[in-house]
């Protein structure tokens, strides 16, 4: 028999954790972002044809990243993570580095991170930070000259997948706490992971998503993040024995 995976806490997290930082995705806005179409800037197939454009649109991003704070959600996230350890395992669908900024370690970013930029020459992946990318930039460690944002494409691996079904293991554990915040539950199908797991599970989002069954959450907030976060943080440690 396999013995029961360790008990963890799992905060997955989606856009509506950072939308009180100011931050914006593609859903907010149909498809179309500051006139940028997201086929355009955000496609495994044609990127390498828009390249100039691609990271014109990164680089706004990153220069956008640098002005916008943590909120209190993130805050109390952190905190969290820096009381229960690697209890507690951070997975965001969000590219920005809320999180990092608070000192958040070993965060799995799952659709990738701006501040970060990958060869496509040997496949390093290195800090850019909130810097601009110049089209005449190379790798830093093969001088290769064909770089690509560290941004999962669609049409593109998302290696980090793995690692997140690997955190997914530990909800096996009745004594496991899933947290939701902000994700509709489409892009990465968060009712069908957690619908045969019989953990502790807290949902909090705006409004209901159609793709989240919430009857099987212990807990469900339909408020901002901000506001819900103190309510979360509370019904983790009744919960974690
Ligand atoms: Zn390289």
């Amino acid at each position: 028999m396999l013995s029961t995976p360790s008990k963890k806490i799992i905060i997955f997290s989606g856009a509506g954790i950072s939308a009180e930082s100011g931050i914006k995705t593609f859903r907010d806005s149909d498809g179309l972002w500051e006139n940028y179409k997201i086929d355009d800037i955000c496609n495994q197939y044609t990127w390498e044809q828009n390249y100039d454009i691609v990271h014109e649109f990164y680089n706004q991003r990153r220069l956008q990243l640098a002005e916008v704070k943590p909120n209190y959600a993130h805050e109390v996230v952190a905190n969290i993570k820096e009381k229960y350890q690697d209890n507690c395992i951070i997975i965001t669908q969000n590219v920005d580095d809320m999180f990092e900024r608070l000192g958040c370690k070993d965060v799995i970013h799952v659709h990738g991170e701006l501040t970060k930029m990958e060869c496509m020459g040997c496949g390093n992946i290195y800090s850019i930070g909130y810097k601009e990318f110049k089209n005449t930039d190379s790798c830093p460690k093969c001088y290769h000259t064909k770089i690509k944002p560290f941004i999962v494409f669609f049409g593109g691996s998302a290696p980090y997948y793995a690692d997140m079904y690997k955190a997914f293991q530990h909800l096996q554990n009745e004594d496991s706490i899933a947290v939701i915040i902000g994700t509709l539950g489409n892009v990465i199908q968060i009712n069908a992971n957690l619908e045969l797991v019989e953990c502790h599970k807290i949902l909090n989002n705006l409004e209901a998503s159609p793709y989240i069954d919430e009857s099987q959450f212990d807990k469900v907030y339909y408020e901002k993040a901000t506001s819900a976060i103190k309510k979360i943080e509370s019904d983790i440690s009744e919960f974690w024995i």
